[in-house]
């Protein structure tokens, strides 16, 4: 495996081992908010793990702000009520005062920064005017390498809009994707395609993984292997196109998900990421020798 993929496997192994993270998939909390995107009072939109942990919340109005921004609208959180962490990552400077040795001065180090916020809901007496209803913003951003990466699929499965699942049904060679703009991110939106575009790596056309094309049924062990390879198949193109980080929280719970299924059974996991690198070099038309034959773990 490649060093950036263990890396990525290594990650998510270790995130795996923390517990359930109860995130959900992308267009579902999307769904859950009237396809509302999370944002401060200030209008800033959340991304990342913060859009994540505030999506999965089920207020009318997903917007958020802290303690003193209640204040400063002339309100206050009601009695009570408990906040949200939200992080954000700033870079700080090194200074001649901060600096332990003289060659750090002037270099940039991340720190997170967290800080609480509670939902509009939560607070009283704020001197402004809820929307009933949030505008749509949401004009699909396309991202240009993940689009790119999908439209250069050698052998591509057809993709067809509508609906509120994602699949890929293996007997028409097809996946199926609610609208674009169900998607809160759209590297939510991409990382939902890679998985599908992962499954269809095993068509018998393709690759012809027999836990794709037996049909297996619904949570059964070939089911469950199946879908570890299609979801590392996408954390792997993520990757490829800068959107790891994006979507890894809410990769890990679903993979933990389907790690749960087979037990825990960590060498599954490297069968399915063996098999997943496969996929994902299908895909991205590095098709190697070998391919076809199973790969020793
Ligand atoms: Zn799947």
């Amino acid at each position: 495996m490649s060093p950036a993929y263990e890396s990525i496997t290594a990650r998510i192994l270790d995130m795996l081992s923390h517990g359930q993270i109860p995130w959900r998939r992308p267009w579902r909390a999307i769904k859950g908010l009237g396809m509302q995107h999370p944002r401060n009072i200030s209008g800033n939109l959340y991304r990342g793990a913060n859009w994540f942990l505030l999506g999965m919340l089920s207020y009318p109005n997903p917007i958020f702000l802290t303690y003193r921004q209640a204040q400063a609208l002339g309100g206050h959180i009601r009695k009570g009520e408990h906040g949200f962490p939200v992080v954000f990552w700033k870079l700080l400077e090194i200074t001649e005062d901060t600096a332990t040795e003289a060659d750090q001065v002037g270099r940039k180090i991340p720190f997170a920064k967290t800080y609480i916020v509670f939902n509009v809901s939560q607070c009283e007496g704020l001197s402004l005017v809820l929307p009933e209803a949030l505008p749509v913003t949401a004009e699909f951003d396309p991202i240009q390498d993940a689009e790119a990466l999908w439209e250069g699929m050698p052998h591509r499965p057809e993709l067809h809009y509508g609906g509120d699942r994602a699949c890929y049904i293996p007997g028409l060679d097809l996946v199926k994707l609610p609208d674009r703009k169900a998607f809160g991110t759209p590297e939510g939106y991409y990382e939902t395609l890679f998985h599908e575009a992962g499954h269809a790596t095993g068509h018998a056309s393709r690759l012809n993984r027999k836990e794709l094309m037996s049909g297996s049924h619904f949570g059964g062990r070939d089911y469950s292997m199946e879908e570890l390879v299609a979801e590392l198949c996408a954390a792997f193109l993520c990757a490829e196109v800068g959107i790891d980080q994006a979507v890894i929280e809410n990769q890990t719970a679903y993979l933990q998900g389907w790690l749960e299924k087979l037990q825990k059974d960590q060498s599954a996991f490297v069968t399915a990421a063996a098999r997943a690198q496969k996929a994902a070099d299908f895909i991205l038309g590095r098709r190697m020798q070998g391919v076809g034959e199973e790969e020793a773990a």
